[in-house]
């Protein structure tokens, strides 16, 4: 599929833009290494260091109110994209799955955070737990947004996935939590 891919549209290098667009417009290459990873606390899963030093901070504030969740996925590799959407029936379940190259898992600093009060890989029932509703609340403070919400479709290109947060930094996190909008609409991409 690599051959139909405009290159001007896929990035090929990390410049350590918080703010990367990642989506099916806008694709990073199989090559794409994201820089400053670390694991995600002690586990095979990596993601990017300032993205793993705000998630602490914000898992410590939640459970000092006895809520408490983890990290089910974060940076996916070009061929980890490959196998996942190859799992979900290529070319055919492209709406449940992402396209290799249009997943920002690959940028490592999206995270997939579900429930630790539900049994283990529940991801239907994430947006009905008390940990989901606290970090609608407050995940902003710590700099992440719900990156494909509800009713945002037609501009994220992605159905609602109340468990996929992103590292945007705090000052847009705050801004877009605040007008209710998409990455898309906050970098005027639509
Ligand atoms: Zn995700």
């Amino acid at each position: 599929m690599d051959e139909k891919i405009n290159k001007s549209s896929v990035l090929d290098t990390d410049d350590g833009n918080i703010l990367v667009l990642v989506n099916r417009n806008n694709l990073i290459s199989r090559s794409y290494i994201p820089v400053g990873m670390v694991s995600v606390q002690g586990t095979e899963r990596l993601i990017k260091r300032e993205v793993h030093i705000a998630y602490l901070k914000m898992k410590a504030d939640a459970l000092a109110e006895n809520l408490d969740f983890y990290i089910d996925s974060a940076y996916r590799s070009y061929s980890a994209q490959e196998r996942l959407f190859i799992s979900y029936g290529g070319v055919n379940g492209q709406k449940r799955c992402a396209p290799p190259g249009t997943s920002e898992h690959h940028t490592g600093l999206a995270v997939d955070i579900l429930a630790l009060s539900t049994k283990k890989g529940l991801y239907k029932c994430f947006f009905q737990t008390p940990e989901y509703r606290w970090l609608c609340d407050n995940c902003a403070d710590y700099g992440f947004i719900i990156r494909y919400p509800y009713g945002k479709t037609h501009i994220t290109g992605y159905d609602w996935e109340p468990w996929h947060f992103r590292y945007v930094g705090k000052e847009a996190a705050a801004e877009i939590t605040k007008r209710s909008i998409t990455l898309e609409e906050y970098l005027n991409c639509v």
